[in-house]
């Protein structure tokens, strides 16, 4: 099979150019960076999970009526997406205090929130990514004021579904990162969700012991990474019990 001509390389996903216009394939990679790419290394396996778990969280919110990116996928490590113009914006929720947001202003990890709280984070990693507010994205053209608001209520609606899928299978969804696309089709114009869904931008608890099953095991060198990686997709139900080599799925054909 010919190979597919690259788009574009990022630190955990490689975009080729589809089998149709209007498609991209975006292949994961098992690389894993952190601290804006000042902490590499290699999360064995994570590509092939983060398909299956994006694969599988976009298809429930699908189900929902979130307009999402993803066609479907393709193999172990690659997806079938629509091609959209990436909206420069991290969309973070968070529901318990962590991260950046303990160091920032001084609130303990695993505090409660009182609500659910919206941050926008500008993607420009020569910047590292600084946090803006909405003022700074409707003045900068970044995103319109329409656009915000069907931004903030479809990650508020895809909060409170994802909260309760996790919660169902033992896990606390802390906060996670989304990133939106703008689609056009005849004309019209649809923000919709990008990007992946995955424990390299989600931090999940177990809800009983707090133990993370997230990316921080990386960040912050707590081992058994690619272990808690398989737990979240194993309990999500999306796991063979032979372990990842079993994912099949279907061969691209072109
Ligand atoms: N996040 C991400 N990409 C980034 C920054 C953050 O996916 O470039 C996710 C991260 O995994 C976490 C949430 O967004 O689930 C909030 O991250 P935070 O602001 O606490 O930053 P961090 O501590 O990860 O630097």
């Amino acid at each position: 099979m010919a190979r597919r001509r690259q788009l574009y390389e990022g630190k955990a996903k490689i975009l080729f150019e589809g089998p149709e216009p209007g498609t991209l394939v975006q292949y994961f990679k098992d690389d894993a960076t952190a601290f804006n790419a000042r902490k590499k290394g290699v999360i064995t396996g994570k590509g092939v999970l983060n398909n299956r778990i994006s694969e599988y969280l976009m298809m429930r919110l699908h189900e929902i009526g979130i307009p999402t990116h993803f066609v479907r996928r393709l193999n172990m490590r690659e997806q079938l997406i629509r091609e959209v113009e990436i909206i420069p914006l991290e969309v973070v929720v968070r529901n318990v205090a962590a991260g950046s947001l303990s160091e920032r202003l001084g609130i303990p990890e695993g505090t409660r929130l009182p609500r659910s709280i919206l941050e926008y984070y500008y993607k420009n990693d020569q910047l590292n990514d600084p946090m803006v507010s909405e003022e700074h994205i409707t003045a900068f053209g970044w995103a319109t004021t329409q656009d915000m608001d069907d931004i903030v209520a479809l990650t508020l609606r895809i909060n409170d579904f994802l909260t309760g899928l996790f919660l169902g299978v033992g896990i606390t969804l802390v906060d996670f990162k989304l990133e939106y696309g703008r689609l056009w089709e005849n004309e019209e114009m649809r923000i919709v969700l990008a990007d992946e869904i995955s424990p390299d931008n989600c931090r999940l608890w177990d809800s009983k012991t707090n133990e993370k099953m997230d990316k921080d095991r990386f960040r912050r060198d707590m081992g058994k990474v690619e272990e808690a990686y398989q737990e979240v997709a194993k309990r999500l139900g999306i796991l063979p019990e032979a372990g990842i080599r079993d994912l099949k799925g279907p061969e691209l054909i072109q």
